[in-house]
């Protein structure tokens, strides 16, 4: 046991502030699964503090509890004091991985998030050659072959889908209504962040939205040099590649801020990350490692206040409803909807009633827990953890089942992942659409 009082103040202060209420406990993600406060927000933030004191040592059981946690941010949203609970967990993960290391996977996949050119091909290479790996069951990819290493990996999920190019491959810069006659000086600019997963799987995606704002006579750019947002790195504790990413980005949207009204991001967890971790990030590095992020976290500011979730953006600030109006109802028995709140949606962004509104012309029925956490939890838990993640998954494959409904919806495409794999899991028969693919539909584009 060490004497040394490391300067670690946002787990400190947090620890401090807690008033051992146990108000955040019933509805912790990992504690309904362990049933164990080692694995709990008030247990988290006792065993973080003890560390920060020097009373504990990051070891096996340390790495294995803070890692189990699903930062979900559910426990924020229940603490009478607001307590960061999601950050003193991140910020806990930096220092793990500081000790053991990332693991060589890790590392391959955050080098690779960081080089669009050798993930545009190997993408690619994916889309061809996934017939030979995969073959298709429910509509969904599944391992073809029992290869023992690609089989420990990958399991006996659902694979997302690949597609020949990605949607920064298809569209980038302004787009042709900008350039056309129609052009005014009225209409808006907005910008599309697209998120990694739309960007190469869920391509569909970005299309739908790209249509819908040109439907509603918007100058769309894309801006093609943009990066991965770092969410997976952050939340593994790989702070410098999560930093690296985040100030690549701040440096090139500076350069055309000024042009847009606003910047959309169709991906609840890229929309997160952006507007709150981003900023969590940069202090993170500024106590770790003694670096002045002040420049950048004030171009964040700027950044910030003009990005927007795609559903919010066009529910507040656009004529769609009025489109919506004018537009069939699909109220018929094979397009019962139901919705599942992303947890970097609706807990953190506190954006839910925006995309049950954009799609008003299909029938609703609200799933049991609609706003539970549905399991996916990030890089480690979906390699390392998997076992939690099916746990977690089976219960929302569960209440989607029970309400009927035979299309489930969500503005996030890491929910998409998981709910996906936990639905052909429990054999359940539901479809997967994004709300921005439904709302496309709706209006014929
Ligand atoms: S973020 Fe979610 S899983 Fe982690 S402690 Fe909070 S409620 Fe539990
Ligand atoms: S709800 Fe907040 S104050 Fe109460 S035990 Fe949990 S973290 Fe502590």
């Amino acid at each position: 046991m060490s004497n040394v009082v490391r300067p670690l103040s946002i787990m400190q202060k947090s620890a401090l502030s807690c008033v051992k209420c146990a108000k955040c406990v019933p509805t912790c993600t990992i504690y309904s699964v362990n049933r164990d406060e080692v694995t709990a927000p008030r247990g988290y933030l006792d065993i973080v503090s003890a560390y920060a004191e020097g009373k504990l040592r990051i070891d096996e059981n340390f790495k294995d509890s803070i890692e189990s946690c699903f930062l979900c941010t559910t426990c924020v949203t229940q603490c009478p004091m607001s307590l960061p609970i999601d950050v003193v967990i991140e910020r806990a993960r930096v220092d793990i991985a500081r000790q053991y290391g990332i693991p060589l996977y890790k590392k391959i996949a955050f080098f690779l998030l960081g080089n669009r050119k050798i993930l545009n091909f190997i993408f690619s290479l994916g889309f061809y050659f996934s017939p030979c790996l995969f073959k298709a069951q429910n509509g969904h990819n599944k391992l073809r072959f029992s290869i023992p290493k690609l089989k420990e990996i990958l399991g006996n999920r659902v694979i997302m889908p690949f597609q020949p190019r990605s949607f920064l491959q298809r569209y980038k810069g302004w787009l042709e209504s900008f350039q056309s006659d129609s052009a005014s000086v009225t209409q808006q600019r907005i910008g599309i962040y697209i998120g990694c997963l739309s960007n190469y799987n869920y391509v569909n995606v970005g299309v739908s939205l790209v249509k819908i704002l040109q439907r509603l006579d918007v100058q769309v750019f894309i801006p093609s040099k943009q990066e991965c947002c770092g969410a997976p790195a952050f939340f593994s504790g790989d702070i410098r590649n999560t930093t690296r990413l985040i100030k690549k980005n701040l440096d090139y949207f500076a350069t055309f801020l000024d042009e847009l009204d606003a910047i959309l991001i169709p991906e609840a967890t890229c929309a997160s990350m952006l507007k709150l971790d981003w900023s969590h990030a940069l202090e993170i590095e500024s106590e770790v490692f003694g670096i002045d992020n002040t420049e950048y976290l004030k171009k964040l500011e700027l950044l910030t206040q003009k990005t927007f979730m795609a559903s919010e953006w066009l529910y507040k600030h656009t004529r769609i409803m009025k489109l919506l109006q004018d537009a069939p109802l699909w109220q018929d028995t094979e397009n019962i909807i139901t919705y599942h709140d992303p947890c970097h949606a609706r807990k953190t962004l506190k954006v839910f009633q925006e995309p049950r509104q954009l799609l008003r012309n299909f029938t609703m029925v609200e799933m049991q827990g609609s706003n539970v956490c549905c399991g996916f939890g990030g890089v480690t838990i979906q390699s390392e953890k998997y076992h939690l993640a099916k746990h977690v998954g089976d219960n929302k494959a569960h209440n989607i089942a029970k309400s009927g409904a035979h299309i489930v919806s969500a503005e996030c495409s890491a929910c998409r992942m998981q709910i996906n794999d936990s639905l052909v899991r429990n054999n359940v028969n539901v479809d997967f659409k994004h709300p921005l693919e439904l709302i496309a539909q709706n209006l014929g584009l």
